[in-house]
């Protein structure tokens, strides 16, 4: 990778994962440093975030996406099958293969717009093993080279809860893990997606509070593990999973 590019130093960045007991080395800084750049020169021309300005960026999206690493097994942030749905601009799959780059990356997206630069940033991080797929979930579960192949499958800012079980479990092998960020009181959004999460073959959640510098909102992580393969009717053709959520 060139040193061309000026690299501002990120130390919320660093405070923070000091803070989540991530290491991170120079290489890693600097990816970090180029996804910024790059995020600001696209966001320009694509609508990727509302979030652009330096220190938001890298608390509201990197450390934001990190937090996941605390719950998830080691095995799986070094060398599983990890799939992002509706990555949009890459959060938070791609910030978690900067710092466990033996993970295996699956970014999933609707928009075309969002795809090419995902494929952009991808190349222009030098990020290996990383597959960027177009497509809505609904239909891309379809695909047996996808379906039930995950360990992991994340989703930030996808939908509410009984939609997002939807969209998200069908990709997980029997005894993955999906982890959602979620922000603000989900109890209420947690209980109302109890059926579809037991439709799909999940175990009933655990939620786990999140912190790291910087980051405030009462952010949780949503954690349900997939115990039986989802039944082949799910998911539903696109759009239904959020028109008509699975009902209590
Ligand atoms: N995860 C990113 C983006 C959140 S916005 C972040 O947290 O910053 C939600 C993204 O999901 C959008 O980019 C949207 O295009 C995508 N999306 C919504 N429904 C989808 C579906 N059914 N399949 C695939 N992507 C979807």
């Amino acid at each position: 990778m060139s040193t061309q590019e000026a690299s501002p130093k990120l130390n919320l960045l660093l405070d923070g994962c000091k803070e989540l007991g991530i290491p991170i080395d120079e290489h890693q800084e600097q990816q970090f440093a180029r996804y910024f750049a790059t995020l600001a020169d696209w966001n320009q021309r694509v609508n990727l975030t509302s979030i652009i300005e330096p220190d938001a960026v890298q608390t509201l999206h990197y450390l934001d996406s990190l937090t996941v690493a605390g719950a998830l097994p080691t095995e799986s942030l070094q060398s599983g099958r990890v799939l992002d749905v509706g990555a949009g601009a890459g959060f938070p799959g791609v910030p978690l293969k900067i710092v466990f780059p033996g993970m295996h990356l699956a970014l999933m997206e609707a928009t075309g717009k969002k795809v090419t630069f995902l494929q952009h940033l991808v190349d222009h991080l030098e990020l290996t093993d990383v597959d960027v797929h177009l497509g809505r979930a609904e239909d891309l579960a379809k695909d047996p080279a996808l379906r039930e192949s995950f360990d992991v499958v994340l989703a930030r800012g996808l939908a509410k809860m009984a939609a997002l079980v939807e969209l998200t479990l069908p990709f997980l092998k029997p005894g993955g893990l999906l982890v959602a960020h979620k922000k603000g009181d989900i109890d209420a959004e947690v209980h109302d997606a109890t059926k579809a999460i037991r439709v799909m073959g999940g175990k009933p959640p655990s939620i786990r509070e999140v912190n790291a510098p910087g980051l405030t909102g009462g952010r949780v992580l949503v954690i349900v593990e997939k115990v039986s393969p989802t039944p082949v009717g799910y998911p539903r053709r696109a759009g239904m999973p959020a028109k008509q959520p699975i009902g209590k």
